[in-house]
């Protein structure tokens, strides 16, 4: 301070008084500021701290996330699950909680720090839980266990246990199922923030899902699994044919398949009762075929359709041994094909391996079903068709073994009768020639009729032998002129066409191939195919002979325009003695000379067919093999 004048005393201890207060002014704002300014630090320490909190709870929720997300057993997300949910919460025991909708059991896949008296007595008594009582998905917090009233008849048991506050968050999946819960509890009583709650109730979210994802990876899997069976029971029962094979693979691979503990296969026999095929059935049960039809098996033929049991004491048809077996669930399905019901086809679940059947499983059985009636009908199909192939094949050996008997019997009697024949033939023409001018007209008639009928017995001695050696192919394979072959047969069957008033004629093409074979023989084919033209071809008429080569092939015709022969009995006309009937009247003849025809015809390796129409005409045609390089 500076002043031109002098100040008194008073004034300066006046200005002194007023800087004093002005100092402690100021002292006053300054600790006012530094208050404020440690008010500030120490919100600013709280608001940092505040936010390590969120930050570590949302990054204790990113790792378990990522853990829960490759996670692909389900036993192994129970236990990340509860650590996780332990931690977010800061609470000091964990257990995972989950209520079977079929059995209405409460399971426990994981608990951790919980007595196992305790899990007991929740598993006894979890209706009474607050949780369960608050209903899901509600979360529920109770942060002191001796005060809280909704603890209820827990109260006691948790006290026991130490607990003092617990916090229960639901698992519900993306489709609003709840699956289950899961409980963190406290040594002391500490409340649960609401930070504390959000974070364990978005990692149950997170668990839900993965849970999820777990159980439809297990279902693909499963599935997968399942059509892999299901193709190889296709492909074992299509390639077994006997059936108590497919009987007992059929009820072994549906009891593997679904995955169940024993399967039973009843088979309907006669429409009467039923005979049993058994897998994993302890062999103490009596399984003799039934005819009762109160039980399983006859209701699902009886309905053809699925029957599914979850509860097998409660059914109405249970039998005891089988209570008695500890069968809980049961699912039978019939077995069909085309439209009866084979039998049924069931598989069952013993007590200590409770499952239901789903759907999908019944869906399953039911083609199982499907598959073993076609199986078993094919094998029943193919056990006949073996019954009639071998009832053919004996038939077609006593067919050969009488063929065989018919052929000695027909070479031994022919054999036995040229000799003698020839000999009365021999005879009775001696005589005719010698006596001829001799006898009275009657006796001479007789004679002709002696003659005639030596020759016919002597002609058919001559058919049977020729067809044995047809048979036996005991021809000689000579070069033939087959045009010349022909021309001889004309000329030997012109007068008996002029006789007859018939028309004989040929058509021989030029140039054909030469054929190889036995004349005697050939000369029989054609010897009997013209006889037959002329016998049945009327005055008027005319019969011709048309031969040509087709490739290198040589074919003869023989046509006439006779009384054509019936549709139906073409087929027969080459069998040995066989004729066409004409009513009123019988042609002379054996039946055996087409036989003949087609016999030696096919030694020489050619065949034979014939065209006909009744009241116009038949035309046979032979073909014969021409032998190559050899031109006429
Ligand atoms: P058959 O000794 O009776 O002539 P085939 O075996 O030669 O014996 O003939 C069998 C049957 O075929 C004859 O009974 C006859 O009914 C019929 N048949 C054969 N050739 C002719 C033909 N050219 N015209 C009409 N029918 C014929």
């Amino acid at each position: 301070m500076s002043t031109t004048e002098q100040s008194t005393p008073n004034e300066v201890q006046q200005e002194l008084a007023a800087l004093r207060q002005q100092l402690n002014e100021a002292q006053t704002h300054l600790a006012a500021y530094e208050k404020r300014v440690q008010q500030l630090e120490t919100e600013l320490a709280e608001k940092q701290s505040q936010t390590d909190v969120v930050t570590s709870q949302q990054q204790k929720i990113i790792g378990a996330t990522q853990a829960l997300l490759d996670i692909q057993s389900i036993e192994e997300l129970w236990s990340v699950l509860c650590t996780a949910a332990r931690q977010v919460m800061n609470s000091d025991r964990v257990a995972a909680y989950l209520v079977d909708a079929g059995s209405s059991n409460l399971q426990i896949p994981y608990a951790s720090g919980l007595s196992e008296t305790y899990l007991q007595f929740i598993r006894n008594h979890y209706r009474e839980t607050p949780a369960y009582q608050a209903g899901l998905p509600e979360t529920i917090v109770i942060d002191n266990v001796a005060t809280d009233p909704r603890t209820g008849p827990l109260q006691a048991m948790m006290q026991q246990e130490n607990i003092q506050a617990y916090a229960g968050l639901s698992l519900v999946t993306p489709d609003n199922t709840v699956v289950g819960m899961i409980v963190t509890y406290r040594d002391e009583v500490r409340p649960f923030t609401p930070e504390e709650v959000t974070a364990g109730e978005t990692l149950c979210h997170i668990g839900a899902i993965a849970l999820r994802n777990i159980k439809l990876l297990r279902e693909t899997k499963e599935n997968l699994r399942r059509e892999r069976r299901l193709s190889e029971i296709t492909y074992t029962l299509s390639s077994v044919l006997d059936l108590p094979t497919i009987l007992s693979s059929v009820v072994r691979l549906a009891t593997r398949l679904l995955n169940t503990d024993a399967g039973l296969l009843g088979l309907v026999v006669d429409e009467q009762f039923i005979t049993y095929y058994p897998y994993n059935i302890p062999s103490h049960v009596n399984l003799r075929p039934s005819t009762n039809k109160e039980n399983i098996a006859w209701k699902i033929v009886e309905k053809r359709d699925s029957l599914v049991l979850s509860d097998y004491a409660a059914y109405e048809l249970a039998k005891e041994k089988w209570v008695r077996v500890g069968i809980t669930a049961l699912a039978g399905s019939p077995i069909i094909a085309g439209d009866n019901c084979l039998g049924a086809l069931m598989v069952f679940n013993l007590r200590e391996n409770y499952q239901q059947f789903s759907d999908r499983d019944v869906a399953i059985l039911e083609s199982v079903g499907r598959q073993a009636g076609i199986a078993i009908q094919n094998a029943h199909l193919y056990a006949e068709t073996q019954q009639r192939a071998n009832a053919l094949a004996q038939t077609l050996k006593r067919q050969a073994e009488l063929d065989e008997l018919k052929n000695k019997f027909i070479h031994s009697v022919s054999h036995e009768l040229r000799a003698p024949l020839g000999i009365i033939f021999g005879h009775v023409e001696l005589l005719n020639q010698t006596l001829a001018d001799d006898l009275q007209p009657e006796q001479r008639q007789s004679m002709e009729i002696i003659l005639r009928r030596t020759r016919m017995l002597a002609n058919l001695v001559d058919d049977l032998t020729a067809l044995l050696a047809a048979q036996i192919q005991e021809f000689r394979r000579d070069k033939i002129l087959a045009a010349d072959l022909i021309y001889s047969m004309l000329a030997d069957y012109q007068i008996q066409a002029a006789e007859a008033n018939i028309t004989l004629q040929a058509d021989i093409a030029p140039q054909l191939p030469m054929i190889q074979g036995d004349m005697t023989h050939l000369r029989r084919v054609f010897d009997n195919l013209l006889s037959n033209a002329f016998k049945f071809t009327p005055a008027g008429g005319s019969v011709t002979i048309r031969m040509w080569a087709e490739e290198s092939d040589v074919i003869i015709a023989v046509s006439d325009t006779g009384s054509g022969i019936p549709a139906d009995k073409l087929k027969y006309i080459f069998e040995r003695f066989y004729q066409v009937e004409e009513k009123g009247y019988h042609r002379p003849g054996t039946g055996l000379g087409l036989a003949l025809v087609k016999e030696i015809v096919e030694a020489h390796r050619g065949h034979v067919s014939v065209t006909s129409k009744v009241g116009q005409g038949t035309t046979f045609e032979i073909t014969l093999p021409g032998v190559s390089g050899d031109e006429t």
